[in-house]
């Protein structure tokens, strides 16, 4: 089927540009990675799954940065925040961790949802992120 759709066709290599018009193989002449026909969405709508993603990872760069300065001040001094003050960083990075891997792992299930389920998803993972970083801050 490659080889029929590049048939007097000046169709480009996604990876060099070079014209691939009448190939005979699945591999570009100029750069050799392999060319390969496949269908794909023209709108794949990730918006809030995009959304739902963007939540966790908010929450763990809030979080890994307290840690990362934990760290720094622990080695070079000054003021110390308690363990149990950094619990919440280091419980908070491990959900916000699975729950984000957990997403991009079930993307495809996600995309199957309707759009209300979409949208309480997105909310649910700000929601995360919006109380342990509000939970941070009561212990500190
Ligand atoms: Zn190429």
């Amino acid at each position: 089927m490659l080889e029929r759709f590049v048939a007097g066709r000046d169709v480009r290599c996604p990876g060099c540009g070079y014209s691939l018009r009448d190939l005979k193989a699945d591999r570009c002449p100029e750069c050799g990675d392999r060319i390969e026909l496949r269908v794909n969405l023209s709108d794949p709508r990730l918006g809030l799954f995009i959304a739902c993603v963007i939540g966790p990872a908010v929450g763990l760069g809030f979080h890994a940065t307290i840690i990362l300065w934990y760290g720094v001040v622990h080695l070079f001094g000054g003021y110390h925040l308690g363990l149990r003050v950094l619990s919440v960083p280091i419980v908070s990075t491990f959900v916000l961790a699975a729950g984000m891997g957990y997403l991009l792992k079930h993307r495809n299930p996600f995309r199957r949802l309707g759009w209300p389920a979409k949208l309480a998803w997105a909310v649910f993972s700000w929601s995360c992120t919006a109380v342990s970083a509000t939970l941070f801050f009561l212990l500190t």
